[in-house]
């Protein structure tokens, strides 16, 4: 449990940026992590997956945990039980799932970063989220040094959102998550380009591993690989608008789709759509742009900074709001 000085976060963030940290360590249990906040209680600390959703845009003039918390056991107490450690890679325990005839997380395949992440902003891609499968998230409280148990009902997990990004974000570090999963499948296949590559693949009656292969095969083709080009996904969250607005804009922009929101009388807007719309789709300034096939993703072409990234990032959220009155927001974590 070696601390280490004057750190490089750059291979430590799918975006590829140079800072770096004052402090750096690595835990794998509790009592680890205890011992790291104590003895360097007098600097500020930042939890650490695998990166691929933050943007260091400064140098972090304290002490950065990478997450190390390894294991997968089996519940006793029920069928499909599984506490699962928060440092492990999260596509390779969607990977186990279905060798182990575990069902559910197939559509979540292929997501970047660590099992602890996960219910951090609840990812969620082709119609599920991880929020349907977890029943608890066991997190240490940094201040009490205690381990607390939360629910999923506590976790108020909503679009990529949760407690942990929001009222108790730097409060808690996620050690383990629970997952109650399916053992018989239930296979979602009603987003489009499932049912379409699994038909280009010559599958009529899939199995929850053929989903995950054709899941694997879309992601694969439209979203840019972090180790060719530096990115960290979407960039930013799909707002949601009141329904009056849509409809006003749907008058001068017959095209603009839109999807079912978590909001009441509001409807989903692909901000994807929007930034295209804008003309901002293949930008590019210096080493920053938007990503040439999906809008929503920035891209760190080699040398960026995160400055530059987060100065891109802003001009698209003012432009945006000038051109159609919506306020866009960033999904990743800004440090
Ligand atoms: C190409 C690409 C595609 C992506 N596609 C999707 C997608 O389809 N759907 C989706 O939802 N996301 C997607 N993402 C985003 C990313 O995969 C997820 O947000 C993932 O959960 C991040 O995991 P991580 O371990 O890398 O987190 P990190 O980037 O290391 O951390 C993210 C945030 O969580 C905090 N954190 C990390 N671990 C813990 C912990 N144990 N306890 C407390 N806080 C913690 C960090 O402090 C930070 O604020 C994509 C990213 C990339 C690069």
């Amino acid at each position: 449990m070696e601390v280490l000085e004057n750190v490089s976060l750059k291979p430590f963030s799918t975006f590829g940026i140079e800072a770096k940290a004052r402090y750096w360590a690595t835990f794998s249990n509790e009592a680890e992590l205890k011992t790291l906040l104590t003895t360097y209680k007098h600097v500020p600390f930042m939890v650490l997956g695998e990166g691929s959703n933050v943007l260091f845009t400064q140098d972090f003039e304290g002490l950065v945990l990478v997450n190390q918390v390894k294991g997968i056991s089996v519940g006793k107490e029920g069928v499909g039980k599984v506490r699962v450690g928060a440092g492990e890679n999260w596509h390779q325990f969607v990977s186990w799932t279905l060798e182990n005839g575990l069902y559910g997380l197939e559509n979540l395949s292929l997501i970047y970063g660590s099992v602890g992440a996960s219910p951090m902003q609840n990812i969620g891609a082709y119609g599920v989220e991880v929020k349907q499968f977890i029943t608890n998230v066991l997190a240490y409280h940094t201040e009490t040094h205690e381990i607390h148990s939360f629910t999923n009902r506590d976790c108020a997990f909503g679009y990529r959102s949760s407690i942990f990004k929001t009222t108790h974000k730097g409060k808690y570090i996620i050690l383990w998550v629970d997952f109650q999963l399916q053992t018989v499948p239930d296979l979602q296949l009603a987003y489009g380009d499932i049912q379409k590559t699994l038909a280009e693949m010559q599958i009529t009656l899939p199995t929850p591993r053929e989903v995950s292969q054709a899941v694997i095969k879309i992601r694969q083709s439209k979203l840019p690989n972090p180790a060719e080009i530096g990115n960290a996904g979407s960039f930013f969250k799909n707002p949601e608008i009141p329904l009056a607005q849509f409809e006003a804009l749907k008058k001068q922009y017959p095209t603009l789709p839109a999807y079912p929101a978590s909001e009441a009388e509001c409807v989903k807007i692909p901000a994807g759509w929007l930034i295209e719309q804008a003309g901002w789709k293949g930008y590019r300034r210096g080493e920053a742009g938007v990503h040439e096939r999906q809008a929503l993703v920035l891209v760190n072409y080699g040398n960026a900074t995160g400055a530059e990234i987060l100065d891109l990032a802003q001009k698209i959220q003012n432009d945006l709001f000038e051109k159609f009155g919506i306020q866009i927001i960033p999904e990743v974590n800004v440090v």
